[in-house]
């Protein structure tokens, strides 16, 4: 058989307007992959109606973030896979009060301590000490109307968190154990940490994050495979969500005084400068967003935070005592939180006459900043994708993402997120996984976690 590699040079051509630009690009029709990598690659494809049945089986166990024995089972199943894969597995369990169900840890390399010493000593160009995201839970409750595992077409299946992201953690597992079966992790260090609260994290967060964030610390870099954009895209950097509580207190009276330095202009007044003056000063600043969720005003009213619900009683001719609107604050980074604060707080206290209002922030979830160090990660992973024979990678739109659980790390090791599955509609009943994609981003998940941890 001839061993020849066959080159390609592929001619495009690009119109702009009136300017016409030549691309020439050489791809290589064979990929430059090694002997090794080839068979992690061929594994993949033998091995993808494995990894569409332990989708399926997943899927079909419904695991809402608040159904504890459901987010267990599911464990159990990946738990089994993981140790297929030679890794050893714990469950971390969360104190009764928080009410769920904890998380899934597996790992390779790092238990054996000897070995630790060792590769330390000689170690200079060693792999990178790993740490893989996945989640077990998904925003769908029992009692919420069922989705099992349904094919669509050939290509397209639907089920409950089949994409968000029990397509991810197969993603993860299935290229673990195409490496593992090469004997490709002899060396490698690598924790993978599957939460079972990630779409509803428990509080309070110090708790349900902590064995998460001290477990990440021992680490290098951070891998999470939440769903996929395209398949030339990952995540550099997520959006951080937060939240505040407006609160308005104001002088009360018989309407027709409103205005007046007397009466003053009443709480809902107040509240509507504050929050239109909120958009005016801050609403074009780049990844920077924020939204009121509930505006309560009148001449009675209150407010129940846990429950996000409000009851208003008021009469057209009294003067409003009292608003409170509660929103979120979505950000790049924390200098752009801490800013973003500063210049709400000074617009909350410019106070309208007879009017006084308090803002509460309160932090959530941090951003997933952009740094040099994920910028590094995504070289990488674009020279798989090149070798591949697809072309590089980018870094998608971090205004694209909401918060996920990397943001929790991302300030102590080098973060990519994006590297699960692809699909549509996370979140919505009918959720889908592209299955024509998915061998493709296991070869992808695979490939990265060999060539960073050897
Ligand atoms: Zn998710």
């Amino acid at each position: 058989m001839k061993k020849a590699i066959l080159f390609t040079t592929i001619l495009f051509s690009i119109c702009i307007g009136a300017n016409q630009t030549l691309i020439a690009q050489n791809t290589k029709a064979a990929t430059t992959l090694s002997k090794d990598e080839q068979k992690v690659m061929d594994y993949i494809d033998a091995n993808m109606p494995r990894a569409i049945a332990l989708l399926k089986e997943s899927v079909d166990i419904n695991s809402g973030t608040l159904n504890i024995e459901g987010v267990k089972k599911v464990g159990a199943i990946f738990a089994r896979e993981f140790e297929k894969a030679n890794f050893k597995t714990k469950w971390v369990l969360m104190p009764d009060s928080l009410r769920r169900a904890g998380h899934l840890v597996a790992s390779i390399g790092f238990n054996d301590e000897e070995k630790t010493a060792a590769s330390s000593k000689t170690k200079t160009n060693k792999g990178k000490k790993l740490f893989l995201i996945g989640h077990l839970d998904t925003v769908f409750e029992p009692d919420m109307p069922a989705n099992p595992f349904t094919m669509l077409n050939d290509s397209t299946a639907t089920g409950q968190g089949v994409t968000d992201m029990k397509g991810g953690d197969v993603v993860m597992i299935i290229a673990l154990q195409a490496l593992q079966a090469q004997g490709l992790l002899k060396d490698a260090n690598i924790i993978a940490y599957l939460t079972g609260d990630e779409e509803h994290a428990g509080y309070p967060r110090e708790v349900s994050r902590g064995d998460f964030i001290e477990t990440a610390k021992q680490t290098e870099i951070a891998l999470a495979f939440e769903g996929a954009n395209g398949l030339n895209s990952v995540a550099t950097a997520r959006r951080g969500a937060s939240g505040w509580l407006l609160n308005v207190k104001a002088k009360t009276g018989h309407s027709s005084g409103v205005f007046t330095a007397g009466a003053g202009y009443g709480a809902i007044y107040e509240a509507a400068r504050i929050v239109n003056e909120f958009r005016v000063q801050l609403s074009t600043e780049k990844y920077l967003t924020f939204n009121p969720g509930v505006f309560i005003g009148g001449s009675e009213m209150n407010y129940d935070e846990t429950k996000a619900t409000g009851t208003a009683i008021g009469k057209t001719n009294i003067i409003s005592p009292a608003v409170t609107v509660t929103g979120d604050l979505r950000f790049l980074t924390e200098e752009q939180k801490i800013n973003a604060r500063k210049k709400m707080q000074a617009i909350v206290d410019n106070s309208l006459a007879g009017t006084k209002a308090t803002i509460h922030f309160e932090d959530g979830i941090p951003s997933m900043a952009p740094t040099a160090g994920n910028d590094k990660v995504l070289e990488l992973v674009s020279g798989v994708t090149k070798d591949m024979g697809v072309g590089p990678s980018t870094a998608g739109d971090p205004g694209s993402r909401g918060a996920g659980d990397i943001s929790y790390i991302a300030a102590y090791v080098d973060c990519i997120d994006g590297l699960g599955s692809s699909g549509r509609g996370a979140h919505a009943p009918g959720e889908t996984i592209n299955l024509k994609e998915l061998p493709y981003l296991i070869k992808r998940a695979a490939l990265t976690i060999y060539r960073l941890s050897k």
